[in-house]
């Protein structure tokens, strides 16, 4: 696939060296190193607990870490100022906390408060994210209202109205049904095609492989491989992380890795 990103699009490199967090004595991240270019969609995955959310809170800059740096086209990511921060990385978090009763295009305007007022742009970034995501119809309602997955899908609804270089997405597709999953990390990929850098957790790794350009595994706060997906998310590597078997078969018409849990007798292949 031939990648043009257009210049005004191309996200500044986001790198983590040697990023270690505590919280007291408990170590949740250990000496991580990760870089995420522009063009790149970058699958994160490993067991609960492993420190996903804790690693993208880190590279987003809500989190410090205790050792190690993180950066944004070479300047530390808490030097950077809160708006152009929000020009920079949109984040979805795991949980969609809105307590209050706001309409679904209220949450999706939030995404463009840190930015520069402009009302006519808002409007079409919030109208554009609605549509893409399958929620206009959604625009109205109340979001405390919605389904698990209307709610994922209006969060990153809000994400993509952000129109930021950098898009940290914390376990995007989880709520999603398979229609659903593949226009997300189908719009995910578009962003990535066009020079924004993406960052998801998921843990469904045959979408992982059907999507992202490398597979980042986390076991225990470390990063345990990081490579192209085919070469990552081998039977062995994998059963080892999730301490269950897991099967790698060839999809039958893309060849593309399927990774499921290992049942009876499936062939493995490595
Ligand atoms: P993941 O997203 O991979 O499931 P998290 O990054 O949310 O994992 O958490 C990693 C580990 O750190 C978990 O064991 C979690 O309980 C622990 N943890 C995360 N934040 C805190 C915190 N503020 N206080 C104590 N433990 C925490
Ligand atoms: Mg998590």
């Amino acid at each position: 696939m031939t990648r043009r990103p257009a210049p005004s699009a191309v996200a500044p490199p986001l790198q983590a060296r040697g990023v270690s967090y505590s919280v007291g004595a408990t170590a949740i991240l250990r000496d991580v190193d990760l870089r995420v270019g522009p063009g790149e969609l970058i699958a994160l995955a490993g067991p609960n607990g492993a420190g996903k959310s804790t690693l993208l809170g880190v590279l987003a800059g809500d989190l410090r870490p205790c050792a190690g740096t993180v950066t944004l086209g070479g300047t530390a990511v808490h030097g950077i100022g809160v708006r152009e921060l929000a020009r920079l990385r949109a984040v979805l978090l795991q949980e969609n906390r809105v307590s209050f009763p706001f309409t679904v295009a209220d949450v999706v305007r939030m995404g463009r408060a840190a930015l520069e007022e402009d009302p006519a742009a808002d409007d079409a970034a919030v109208a554009a994210a609605l549509a893409a995501t399958d929620t206009l119809h959604l625009a109205g309602r109340r979001f405390p209202s919605l389904s698990g997955g209307e709610k994922a899908r209006v969060s990153f609804a809000r994400t993509l109205a952000q129109d930021a270089a950098i898009l940290l997405l914390d376990e995007p597709t989880a709520a999603l049904d398979i229609r659903h999953q593949e226009l997300v990390m189908g719009l995910a990929r578009r962003c990535a095609d066009r020079g924004k850098s993406v960052v998801a957790v998921l843990h469904d790794l045959s979408l992982a492989a059907a999507w992202a350009d490398r597979l980042a595994l986390l076991g225990d706060g470390r990063l345990v491989a990081a490579g192209p997906v085919a070469e990552v998310a081998t039977a062995d590597a994998l059963s080892e992380l999730y301490e269950h078997p897991v099967a790698v078969v060839p999809d039958p018409v893309t060849g593309l890795p399927v990774i499921m849990p290992r049942r009876g007798a499936l062939t493995c292949v490595r």
